[in-house]
């Protein structure tokens, strides 16, 4: 790596997983010098995707360790290179799933990198210069400002951090699905991070929102607490089949192996049900819910940058933030074991401010 990296000089701290055990250790490393496009980030707060215990464990198969999980990144600009325009030093910030993209394609001419062919991600990525990167379970961060959005003043930077990848991840189907309608039906299956964040913005607009959980103890509440109109058990066949083609629209969240048959029950016909969740084993997609309902399954992942700047300014007018549980980084392990056994509320973010104890 140096010889290749030779103006990687910046010692940061961090924690990283060095094998598939499950386990964060803390771990130094290096960063490159702030380049004439990027900016630096005193990196405050970093929330914990499911996404991050994926690549912790080796799920997809895909991981390069040691691993510095963490792409729901807030801070404060601490240096701007030369060719950096609209960010200054002091400016409160976010970086999400995005490090480099071609910048090039279609896509990215579009606004839309997140579906470039050579998308990089912000850990467990190869960057421009041949390094691997490493995210946002640390002290610092080196972005190319193209891949940076600006938090709203009045949204604080804990609770704002999980938007840069929860947020985004579900308002982008619901922008393309054209979902955010008054009045519309939707479902939310899987109540973590990004599901709870999806009935948030669901209510902002006026929805009529459902819960569809594994988990009756999330139900009092869902209602209470995010404001959710219904709330399904999906073991329960019996209500389930009381709530066939009910919905207008889904979005599955779900981390883990199920059937899309059930869920698809519910659409109304040519309903839509966006899928985000990224379990490691295929899911099963019965035919005949789809084909009698003439039903749609899509996929989508994050964002662009401009939707996620986007979204940010949504989430500053109507003040939608994630709920979130703030552990110091010696709670890591704890937070991940919580976070695999589905007990969390829902997301937890890793306080990486000062008088925390890194
Ligand atoms: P999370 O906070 O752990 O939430 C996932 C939810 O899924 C849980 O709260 C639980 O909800 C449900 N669930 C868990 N295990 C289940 C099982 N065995 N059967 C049925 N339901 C189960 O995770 P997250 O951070 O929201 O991430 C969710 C998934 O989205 C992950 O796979 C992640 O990698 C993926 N993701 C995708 C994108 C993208 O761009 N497409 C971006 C970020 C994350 P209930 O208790 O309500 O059932
Ligand atoms: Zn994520």
């Amino acid at each position: 790596m140096a010889e290749t990296t030779p103006n990687h000089t910046q010692t940061v701290r961090g924690w990283a997983a060095k094998d598939s055990s499950g386990k964060i250790t803390p771990f130094v490393f290096k960063r490159r010098e702030n380049g004439a496009d990027d900016v630096t980030i005193k990196i405050l707060y970093c929330g914990m995707c499911h996404t991050d215990l994926h690549y912790i464990k080796n799920d997809w198969g895909i991981t390069m360790y040691p691993v510095v999980p963490g792409h729901e990144i807030t801070g404060i600009i601490t240096k701007v290179g030369s060719n950096v325009s609209n960010f200054k030093v002091g400016d409160r910030v976010g970086v999400g799933c995005l490090a480099a993209s071609c910048l090039k394609c279609e896509f990215c001419k579009d606004s839309q990198e997140n579906y470039c062919d050579q998308l990089q991600f912000t850990y467990n990525g190869i960057f421009w210069d041949g390094s691997i990167t490493y995210g946002g379970y640390s002290q610092m961060l080196v972005a190319d400002n193209r891949y940076v959005v600006h938090i709203p003043e009045s949204l604080p930077l804990d609770k704002a951090a999980p938007l840069l990848c929860a947020g985004i991840t579900v308002f982008s189907p619901m922008k393309q699905h054209n979902m955010l309608q008054p009045g519309k039906k939707l479902g939310v299956v899987g109540l973590g991070g990004l599901g709870h964040i999806a009935v948030k913005f669901g209510k902002a607009f006026g929805l009529h929102v459902t819960v569809i959980s594994t988990s009756p103890s999330k139900e009092t509440e869902a209602k209470t607490r995010l404001g959710a109109d219904d709330f399904l058990v999906s073991t329960d066949p019996k209500r389930m089949q009381a709530c066939a083609r009910s919905l207008d629209f889904i979005i599955d969240t779900v981390s883990a192996k199920h059937s899309l048959g059930p869920m698809l029950e519910l659409l109304k016909i040519r309903g839509v049900l966006a899928l985000v969740g990224a379990p490691d084993q295929p899911l099963e997609l019965p035919s005949f819910p789809l084909i009698f309902g003439k039903r749609t399954v899509s996929g989508s992942i994050i964002g662009g940058i401009k939707e996620t700047q986007e979204m940010m300014d949504v989430c500053g007018k109507y003040n939608i933030t994630s709920e979130i549980e703030l552990v110091t980084p010696d709670r890591i392990n704890e937070a991940l074991d919580r976070l695999a056994r589905n007990d969390v509320r829902y997301r937890f973010v890793i306080d990486i401010s000062p008088k925390s104890n890194f």
